[in-house]
């Protein structure tokens, strides 16, 4: 998997539909028809920065 927000491909799965890129220190959940993006903030919780329209071929 890309990441959706620097293309990057450090991608990593962390739980059963959540991905985290360690290039840009952002975190995705896959949902049914979205991806929502995440970024961690300063307490380590996710903050939601956006939702995205589904990707094929994650
Ligand atoms: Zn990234």
């Amino acid at each position: 998997m890309i990441c959706l927000h620097c293309n990057n491909k450090s991608v990593e799965k962390i739980g059963m539909r959540r991905y985290y890129c360690s290039n840009c220190c952002h975190a995705f959940e896959e949902k049914v028809g979205e991806m929502i993006l995440y970024i961690l903030d300063k307490d380590e919780k996710y903050q939601k920065v956006y939702t995205i329209a589904k990707v094929k071929n994650l």
